[in-house]
C-alpha cells in the first residue's frame, strides 16, 4: 500500500514538472497586443450601444475625461475613475516551434532581445533573411505588402520617422504588437530588429485566466472570467 502510494506521489510529481515544463503560463503586462490579448485595462459597457469597451492602461488617461466607445465614438464614463483590471493569464505552448518556425502573422512569446529576463507576446511579421519597410503606415516583407490585423486604423507616429526599413538576419524575425501606439517592438530596439530563433519561447494557445471585475456589497474583486476564455489565433 505504501509503495503503491509512493508510486502515485512520484507519478503525480512528474507531470507536474513535465507540464509546467511544456507548457508555461503567462501574465499579460502591456497593452502592446490590445485589443487581441489584454494587458492592464479599463473595460465599460457604452451606455449608448452598449458594446463592451476595453481601454489599455499603460498610461494615466488624462484626468476628467471621458472614454470614448470606438463603434459609435459617443463618450462614456470618466476613464480615470474606472478601476483598472489585471491582464490575461495565457498558456504558451513550449512545443510549438520544436518541429516547424514560426509563421507570419502567428502570435509567439520570446524573451527580449535586450532583456532576456523579460517576455513579450507579439506577432510575428517578418522572417528570417527579409527586408521588412514601413512605409505610411503600410508593411511591407521584401517588396510586398503585408495584410495586418491593424491595418484599419493604423497611423504611423512620429518615431516611424527615420528608418522604416531593416533586414532581417539568417535566423532572425520581425515581431509587431497589434496595437502599434503602445508597443516596444522591432520597430524601436536600439540594438536592431531581430528577435534571433533562440529566444522564441514558444506559442501562447489559450487565455486561459481573462479576468473581470466583481463588486458584491460594495466590496471590488478581480475574478476569472470564465466566458472570455478563448483561443488564441
Ligand atoms: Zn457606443
Amino acid at each position: 500500500m505504501r509503495r503503491l502510494v509512493e508510486t502515485a506521489v512520484c507519478i503525480v510529481a512528474a507531470l507536474l514538472l513535465v507540464g509546467t515544463w511544456l507548457v508555461e503560463p503567462y501574465s499579460v503586462v502591456s497593452g502592446s497586443m490590445h485589443p487581441t490579448l489584454h494587458g492592464p485595462h479599463r473595460a465599460f459597457d457604452c451606455p449608448h450601444c452598449l458594446q463592451a469597451v476595453t481601454t489599455a492602461a499603460d498610461f494615466a488617461p488624462i484626468p476628467d475625461r471621458p472614454a470614448y466607445c470606438p463603434r459609435c465614438k459617443r463618450p462614456g464614463p470618466i476613464e480615470d475613475r474606472l478601476p483598472i483590471i489585471p491582464g490575461d493569464g495565457l498558456l504558451v505552448d513550449r512545443t510549438a516551434f520544436w518541429y516547424r518556425t514560426p509563421r507570419r502573422g502567428e502570435i509567439v512569446a520570446f524573451r527580449l532581445p535586450a532583456e532576456a529576463k523579460k517576455v513579450a507576446v507579439k506577432r510575428i511579421i517578418g522572417l528570417p533573411n527579409e527586408t521588412i519597410e514601413i512605409r505610411h503606415g503600410q508593411i511591407f516583407a521584401d517588396g510586398l505588402r503585408i495584410a495586418t490585423p491593424v491595418d484599419e486604423d493604423f497611423t504611423p507616429p512620429a518615431w516611424y520617422d527615420g528608418t522604416t526599413r531593416w533586414t532581417l538576419g539568417p535566423d532572425e524575425y520581425f515581431a509587431l504588437g497589434d496595437n502599434p501606439g503602445l508597443s516596444d517592438d522591432s520597430r524601436t530596439w536600439p540594438q536592431g530588429p531581430g528577435v534571433s530563433a533562440q529566444l522564441i519561447i514558444g506559442k501562447p494557445f489559450i487565455v486561459h485566466a481573462p479576468r473581470r471585475l466583481a463588486e458584491p456589497f460594495g466590496l471590488r474583486f478581480h475574478v476569472p472570467d470564465i466566458t472570455a476564455i478563448r483561443y488564441i489565433r
